[in-house]
C-alpha cells in the first residue's frame, strides 16, 4: 500500500514548467503513479542496482529483517521514488512518502515514525533539505530505533525514550555531496542512478504507451527517447504531449514524422535540448568565449538559477559531451559549438591545461 499524505509530491517553489524539466509537475501526479513499476523485474535498466538491491531484499526476507537504509542519488526524474515503492512491495510492508522539507519540525518527523509499522519504508525525498534540529532526532531512530524526544523547557526539561518499529529509510538525493557525513554514513545500502540510455527509455516509453493506450510505433518511441534527456520523467510526459499533437495534426499514431513535428513546435531538439539548454551553452559562447565561467555568474547572465542549472541542465549537457566541468568553470566543447552552429576553434577540441594555482584555486 502507498500513503501519500499532504507532503507526498513535493513541489519546488519555482517550478519551472519546462516541458524537459525532469521535476515533478502537479499534473503528472496521478499519471505517474499508473506508470510506476511495482515489482523489480518490470524496472527498466539501472541494471547494477536492480541485480544488488534484489540481492539485498532477498537475504532480509530470508533473514525475517527489515531492508538496511537506502540511499539512493541522481538527478529527478531518473526512478528514486519508483524504486523506494519497489522495494515496500518486494518486501511486503507499507510505504510512506515524504518529503526533506516538508519535515519542518522534530516533531513531523517523530509523529511519522512512530507512524510507521514494523519493517515499513519510509521514504525521504530530497533529504539533504532536512533541517539540522530533525537531522539530529533521524541518527537515533536510524542506528538504535529509539526516538528522543525532550518534554517541558528549562530546569524542568526531561527526555524521554521511545522504542520504535523496525524500519528502513529510503533517502533520495540529487546532491549526495550536501549530505552530512553522520548521516550519509548512517545508509547501510547507498546506490547512485544514472541516466538512462535511448534504448531503455524506448522500453519506458512503450511500455507507458501500452498502459495509458496510446497507439506508437517502434520509431516513434526511438525518436522521442532520444530527445528525453535520458530521463524517464520527461520521456513519460513527452509522450502525452506527442499523442495530442498525433490526435490533431496526424493520424492518431505516435510515428516518427509526428514526434518530430511535436519536437519541433515544443522546441526540443534533435538532441533533446531545450530553450535553457541552449542559452546557457549560447551564453558561454558568445559571452565568455566558451568559458570557463563559474556557474552563478552563468545563472546570472541567462536570468535562471545556479541550481537549476547544475541539477537539470548540466548532467544531460555533460553526457553529451557538450560541456565541461573544470576547476575555473564550466566550459562549452567544441561539440556545443557545432551542435549551436558555431565555428568550431581550435582551442575547443584541445583541452584546455590547467595549472596547480587554477586546481587549488577550485578547491
Ligand atoms: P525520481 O523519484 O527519481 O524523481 P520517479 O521515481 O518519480 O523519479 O520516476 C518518474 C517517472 O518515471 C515515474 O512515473 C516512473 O513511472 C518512471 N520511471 C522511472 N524509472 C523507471 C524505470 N526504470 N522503468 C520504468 N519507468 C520508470
Amino acid at each position: 500500500m502507498i500513503q501519500t499524505g499532504d507532503a507526498a509530491i513535493y513541489e519546488p517553489q519555482d517550478a519551472y514548467e519546462r516541458l524537459s524539466s525532469p521535476e515533478v509537475i502537479t499534473i503528472d501526479g496521478d499519471m505517474e503513479l499508473s506508470l510506476r513499476p511495482k515489482e523489480l523485474k518490470d524496472y527498466i535498466g539501472q541494471e547494477k542496482v536492480k541485480e544488488n538491491l534484489a540481492v539485498y531484499i532477498e537475504a532480509a526476507r530470508r533473514r525475517g529483517e527489515p531492508l538496511d537504509h537506502v540511499l539512493l542519488y541522481g538527478p529527478p526524474g531518473l526512478g528514486k521514488t519508483t524504486l523506494s515503492g519497489i522495494i515496500a512491495h518486494e518486501m511486503g510492508v507499507n510505504l510512506r512518502v515524504t518529503s526533506g522539507p516538508a519535515i519542518e519540525k522534530p516533531g513531523d518527523l517523530a509523529a511519522l515514525l512512530t507512524n510507521l509499522g514494523r519493517g515499513d519504508v519510509l521514504f525521504v525525498d530530497e533529504i539533504h533539505r532536512l533541517s539540522r534540529a530533525v537531522e539530529e532526532i533521524l541518527y537515533p531512530a536510524m542506528e538504535d530505533r529509539v526516538l528522543d524526544i525532550m518534554i517541558g523547557k528549562g530546569p524542568s526539561a526531561r527526555s524521554i525514550r521511545v522504542d520504535l518499529q523496525p524500519f528502513t529509510l529510503v533517502g533520495a538525493t540529487t546532491r549526495a555531496g550536501q549530505l552530512t557525513p553522520p548521516l550519509r554514513d548512517r545508509f547501510g545500502i547507498v546506490q547512485r542512478l544514472e541516466l538512462y540510455t535511448p534504448e531503455q527509455l524506448c522500453d519506458i516509453i512503450r511500455r507507458s504507451a501500452m498502459i495509458l493506450d496510446i497507439p506508437c510505433e517502434a520509431d516513434g518511441a526511438m525518436e522521442l527517447a532520444k530527445r528525453s534527456r535520458g530521463t524517464p520523467r520527461i520521456a513519460n510526459r513527452l509522450l502525452r504531449r506527442v499523442r495530442d499533437f498525433a490526435d490533431v495534426m496526424g493520424k492518431g499514431v505516435i510515428d516518427e514524422q509526428t514526434t518530430k513535428l511535436a519536437l519541433e513546435r515544443l522546441e526540443i531538439d534533435a538532441l533533446g535540448l531545450d530553450k535553457l539548454d541552449r542559452r546557457m551553452l549560447d551564453m558561454m559562447i558568445r559571452g565568455y568565449h566558451g568559458g570557463p565561467v563559474g556557474l552563478e555568474t552563468l545563472a546570472s547572465a541567462i536570468g535562471e538559477e545556479a541550481v537549476t542549472l547544475e541539477d537539470v541542465c548540466e548532467p544531460y549537457l555533460m553526457q553529451l559531451g557538450m560541456l565541461a566541468r573544470t576547476p575555473r568553470g564550466r566550459c562549452a566543447t567544441g561539440l556545443a559549438y557545432a551542435h549551436l552552429g558555431y565555428p568550431v576553434q581550435e582551442e575547443q577540441i584541445r583541452p584546455k591545461q590547467f595549472s596547480l594555482t587554477d586546481m587549488l584555486e577550485e578547491s
